[in-house]
């Protein structure tokens, strides 16, 4: 069961087609797991459609979504293009390679379909080890606004204790993890914003995927913060 959704603006920026491209992402693959947004999302798209519709009949909200959407998937295409445009057959047997084994994690197989594009697009993750029990691998995007990553914590491990200089959102797409605000299961949508400090743990019988939008630079605080911190710092693209 779902419990954190994007709130109002959110989903109306992303209604209108006005959200940007790496917020709309996460949203979207929210929408495509939580039958709640997706109700609002038509609503939405209703009202702006009735909207528009008095002012210029050829245009709907809906058809103005479905542009945004398709944008964004070109979007992630042309993300791909730009990584493996010239790659070299033994490349291309390595690819391959992770491309299976990503397939056969049990932790991507029930990925809403925006992400599965993703990963279609990214088919090498290259998962690094940011602090005991934390793994991230950053997803080329061809945008440098937003950094665009997927955070896997082991089972029953705890995320040295960070706060954000940007805005960071995070949707969990297997396994859970608990902070001091809540328990957040597949679907749930968090919005850390600058200045808020949290230390997330997994649940102890499970490991945890997430996908998360960065903003600005991650500063962790605390002794492992220390250690950590360098590795965290924004690589665009
Ligand atoms: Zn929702």
């Amino acid at each position: 069961m779902i419990h954190h959704h994007p709130d109002n603006n959110m989903m109306l920026e992303y209604a209108s087609g006005s959200l940007n491209w790496a917020h709309s992402l996460v949203v979207s693959a929210h929408v495509q797991l939580c039958p709640k947004c997706a109700a609002q999302m038509k609503v939405l798209n209703g009202v702006g459609g009735t909207l528009l519709a008095s002012s210029a009949p050829a245009a709907s909200s809906e058809d103005h979504q479905a542009q945004a959407f398709e944008q964004l998937m070109r979007r992630i295409d042309q993300g791909v293009q730009d990584e493996t445009g010239d790659s070299e057959p033994p490349q291309k047997v390595a690819t391959a390679a992770s491309y299976q084994k990503v397939h056969k994690d049990p932790i991507f197989t029930a990925v809403p379909p925006v992400v599965q594009k993703l990963l279609d697009n990214n088919p090498i993750l290259r998962w690094r080890r940011l602090s005991r029990g934390l793994k991230e691998a950053r997803l080329n995007t061809s945008q440098d606004r937003h950094e665009v990553a997927f955070h896997r914590i082991s089972p029953g491990s705890k995320v040295a204790e960070h706060d954000h200089r940007g805005t960071e959102i995070t949707m969990v797409l297997y396994g859970s993890f608990s902070d001091a605000d809540g328990v957040y299961s597949p679907g749930d949508f968090l919005v850390r914003e600058p200045g808020e400090v949290h230390r997330p743990t997994a649940t102890q019988d499970q490991e945890c995927l997430c996908l998360s939008v960065v903003e600005a630079p991650v500063a962790l605080t605390g002794f492992w913060g220390k250690v950590v911190n360098p590795f965290l710092s924004i690589r665009p693209g």
